[in-house]
């Protein structure tokens, strides 16, 4: 990642919050701590996070407030949430809901700086995802996430669908495709195998995404 990472941090315990923002500056990133609801939806609204470490018990509500805010305004938003053990039966639901992960306090502070790394290792960044449907694609890994699980795409098939990911939306024809699937080598891709390659991946990525031809014009996908 060629940019520094940006966190939000939201917590209320003051000491762990000092302790977090210390240790996380000296990895390298850039934070902004919050200690309320409030204060770390303005952050929200107003600059792009690659990170949240979200509390969940907030002195004017929990860090669901937060990610579900995430969620409507930055998808691309990784959310680790900072629970007590107590917090476990919420937690499951925060998982399906898209959060990357969570850390029961109390927590050692090495161990939420590497899951931290992974968390930003499997995002790549800010700008270097692309979202179709379901399926994200991580332009910087060359890889296809649903629901932060790796879907097994040949380098074909993953450069056919970030043509669509580049091109949401729009009809695309089987020529601009096909332009688009030209490899670095120069292995050239036969119009009759497009349709091959768009059965094999509408196959591997079934409802997260929906690619629909579009008569005598092409494909378009959303
Ligand atoms: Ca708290």
């Amino acid at each position: 990642m060629q940019n520094t990472p940006k966190i939000l941090l939201v917590e209320d315990d003051s000491i762990i919050a000092s302790g977090l923002v210390y240790a996380l500056q000296g990895e390298g990133y850039e934070v902004t701590h919050a200690n309320e609801v409030t204060k770390a939806i303005g952050y929200v609204n107003e600059e792009k996070f690659d990170l949240a470490l979200l509390d969940l018990g907030l002195p004017d509500g929990n860090g669901f407030n937060i990610s579900e805010k995430l969620r409507e305004n930055q998808s691309e938003t990784a959310v680790i949430f900072l629970t007590v053990v107590d917090d476990e039966g919420n937690i499951v639901k925060a998982l399906e809901g898209g959060a990357e992960d969570y850390i029961t306090k109390p927590f050692r502070l090495r161990e939420l700086l590497a899951r931290i790394k992974v968390v930003l290792r499997r995002r790549g960044g800010d700008s270097d995802i692309i979202s179709l449907g379901k399926v994200n694609v991580h332009t910087t890994e060359g890889k296809a996430y649903i629901n932060n699980n790796p879907v097994e795409l040949t380098a074909l098939e993953y450069r056919l669908l970030l043509t669509f990911a580049n091109n949401k939306g729009r009809v695309l024809s089987r020529l601009q495709i096909l332009d688009n699937l030209w490899d670095s080598a120069g292995n050239f891709v036969e119009d009759n195998t497009l349709t091959v390659y768009i059965k094999r991946l509408r196959e591997k990525l079934g409802d997260n995404i929906n690619i629909e031809t579009v008569r005598g014009m092409g494909y378009k996908a959303q």
